[in-house]
């Protein structure tokens, strides 16, 4: 599968790019910036360029399935998390009913799925996320929704725990976070379903085989 990864510049999208250049799929990074581009390129990896608060379906052409990896951080406003998490996940999503889509996976947060229960200071974020999430479960994709607890860059283990819910809070590498995104492209069981991510004991490629 011809795979737009978005957001693709991020510390997840990296590793995203990465792990889809080893797999069976194909990358196409979407950056919103063209020194982002060479650094793509030099892998041999298809760019295109797509700003979330504009208009970018154009890297869309030619694409199976979208991996929804962007944010606009924690270093924005208020307005970026609604523009960029928020509006820019739900045009993603409607660019990928125009094309026919036959795969999204989008990168969410632990606790999207009851913002009402975080922290005062991630409600904000959470309900943003929440909308997205919504928006995609409504769309008619085939989707997956991934939610990962707190983000490290350690290195990765390959050894999750990945349940539709999860009791209790924990880390993951986004290394991880990247393979398991990976992953779910290709799961049959992962389908119209919405999964928590931390690092855990089963290897990765042992969940959801039954
Ligand atoms: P990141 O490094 O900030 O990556 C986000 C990417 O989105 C960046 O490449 C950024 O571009 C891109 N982006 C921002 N605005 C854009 C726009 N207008 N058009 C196109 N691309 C745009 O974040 P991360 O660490 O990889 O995490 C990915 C996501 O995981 C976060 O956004 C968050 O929603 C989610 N998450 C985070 C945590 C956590 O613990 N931090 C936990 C659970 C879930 P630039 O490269 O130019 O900045």
């Amino acid at each position: 599968m011809k795979v737009l990864v978005i957001g693709a510049n991020g510390q997840v999208g990296k590793h995203v790019i990465h792990k889809l250049t080893q797999s069976s799929h194909t990358p196409v990074a979407m950056v919103w910036d063209t020194k982002q581009i060479p650094q793509f390129e030099e892998l041999g990896v298809e760019t295109v360029l797509g700003d979330l608060e504009k208009d970018f379906k154009e890297a869309y052409y030619g694409v199976d399935g979208v991996i929804f990896a962007a944010g606009s951080g924690p270093h924005t406003g208020a307005d970026k998390t609604i523009l960029i998490d928020q509006e820019g996940a739900i045009k993603s999503i409607e660019y990928a009913k125009q094309f026919g889509l036959k795969r999204f996976i989008m990168l969410s947060s632990v606790r999207s799925d009851e913002p009402e229960k975080g922290p005062d200071a991630m409600k904000h974020y959470l309900y943003a996320k929440h909308r997205a999430d919504e928006h995609l479960k409504q769309s008619g994709l085939n989707y997956t929704i991934l939610r990962p607890g707190q983000l490290t860059n350690k290195p990765g283990t390959g050894k999750v725990a990945l349940e539709e819910k999860l009791e209790q809070d924990g880390e993951i590498p986004r290394e991880d976070v990247a393979e398991t995104l990976v992953y779910l492209l290709s799961v049959p069981r992962a389908k119209q379903k919405s999964f928590d991510l931390i690092s855990g004991s089963t290897q990765l490629e042992e969940t959801l085989a039954y």
